[in-house]
């Protein structure tokens, strides 16, 4: 009996830990998990200032025709404590704080200086072009919760609260180890039988963008003592995840190796196409991944289980994978007993399924960006509305 998908990720995300936090440069958390909630010490914006280049005036005194006497100038930067009183203005720039007094700002554009005075010809409304303190945030209000990623304009309101450091989740570290004598590294000359070994890079690619620290090794050939060694050197790191030999065959040393070492296999094939072979256990405190060797199940097996592991892991408060709702360009029919994660290319609201859904099909995968999950012996119609998962 195959296990079902959703108990399987259930029982993964069960074993999954948070891993430890620290304190960074704010410069560099791109991409980071806050590790606290943060609240407002300095409101935004600081002060009431003019959103334009102006004049700042008392708005019962602009009357079309009316010279108004520009009694000094404030811009951006030291406050100087002017003040506007009767037909009065101060001549303003954007950001600069709002003298006292004044409760609008007119446009240059709206008005003709001559000398010492401005000409008027529009009335304004009072606290027009005016950036009011706080009104977009106050003291004291939270402005970033744990979990959340931190992007440009997330670090920009870590950087706007005067902040120069913060608390984030560390980066899991993940050990990538490639299993099968049959590989060898890219650059290297290959003999019969061989294949240039591809799953390390994919692999650590899928990583980063998990946001976790790939740790990659060298290969390994389907010899169980290397494979103990390799094992053991991946301990080190929060999570294992080791590509192909987790099948049936006599070459595939995965599991014997994991028994050798005392590690604990959780559970073992789920009925999932591409990727029944998927393995997962933990040794320690370290996560075991097993992923079956053909590209395309390495690549749906980590998106479908070890991305949410990740997330999780690495602090993010969404562990699921984000769908997208899209119309289907072609029928997609699935007579297996497994659920299917067709691959194909999402164009603006349709899904292209792509033609070659073979699990070894790297080229294929390669032209697509989405993922279909079909169940079991179900028939989706051309035109019908479905989820997919996007991927770049
Ligand atoms: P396995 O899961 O070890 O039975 O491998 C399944 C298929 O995937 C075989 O055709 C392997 O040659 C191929 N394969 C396994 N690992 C890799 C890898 N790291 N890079 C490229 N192909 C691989
Ligand atoms: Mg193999």
């Amino acid at each position: 009996m195959l296990l079902g998908e959703e108990e399987v990720l259930a029982r993964v995300l069960e074993s999954a830990r948070l891993v430890a936090t620290e304190k960074r440069s704010v410069w560099e958390c791109g991409n980071r998990i806050a590790a606290q909630d943060a609240y407002a010490s300095v409101p935004l914006p600081s002060f009431d200032n003019s959103t334009v280049d102006g004049y700042a005036v008392r708005a019962q005194d602009v009357v079309s025709g009316r010279r108004l006497e520009v009694v000094g100038e404030q811009s951006a930067g030291i406050a100087l404590g002017l003040r506007v009183d009767q037909n009065q203005a101060v001549r303003i720039f954007t950001g600069a704080p709002i003298p006292s007094g004044a409760d609008a700002v007119l446009m240059q554009e709206e008005v003709e200086q001559v000398k010492h005075t401005i000409l008027v010809r529009e009335s304004v409304l009072a606290g027009e072009n005016i950036r009011r303190r706080a009104e977009d945030l106050c003291e004291g209000q939270k402005f970033l919760s744990q979990g959340d990623v931190l992007n440009g304009a997330r670090l920009a309101m870590l950087a706007s609260q005067g902040l120069a450091e913060t608390n984030v989740y560390k980066r899991p570290s993940i050990s990538i180890i490639a299993t099968g004598s049959e590989l060898r590294p890219p650059g290297s000359v290959l003999s019969q039988g061989e294949i240039f070994e591809s799953n390390r890079i994919l692999l650590s690619e899928l990583v980063t963008t998990s946001g976790a620290d790939p740790q990659v090794q060298p290969i390994v050939p389907d010899d169980e003592s290397a494979h103990v060694s390799a094992l053991g050197e991946g301990k080190r790191c929060d999570a294992i995840v080791i590509v192909g030999g987790v099948s049936v065959g006599k070459k595939d040393l995965v599991k014997p190796a994991l028994k050798k070492v005392g590690a604990r296999i959780d559970l073992w094939r789920v009925a999932i196409r591409p990727g029944k072979p998927f393995l997962f256990g933990k040794w320690d405190e370290t996560l075991l991944f097993g992923l079956p060797g053909n590209p395309v199940s390495a690549f749906v097996t980590f998106l479908v289980f070890v991305r949410p592991a990740l997330w999780k892991m690495g602090g993010r408060s969404e562990w699921a994978l984000p769908k997208m709702r899209v119309n289907l360009n072609e029928t997609l029919v699935n007579r297996g007993d497994r659920p299917h994660y067709m691959r194909g290319n999402c164009q603006r609201d349709l899904f292209h399924v792509a033609e070659l859904q073979q699990s070894h099909a790297l080229f294929s995968l390669s032209r697509c960006n989405a993922l279909c999950r079909v169940p079991a012996q179900t028939t989706f119609p051309q035109g019908a509305e479905v989820d997919i998962v996007q991927f770049c």
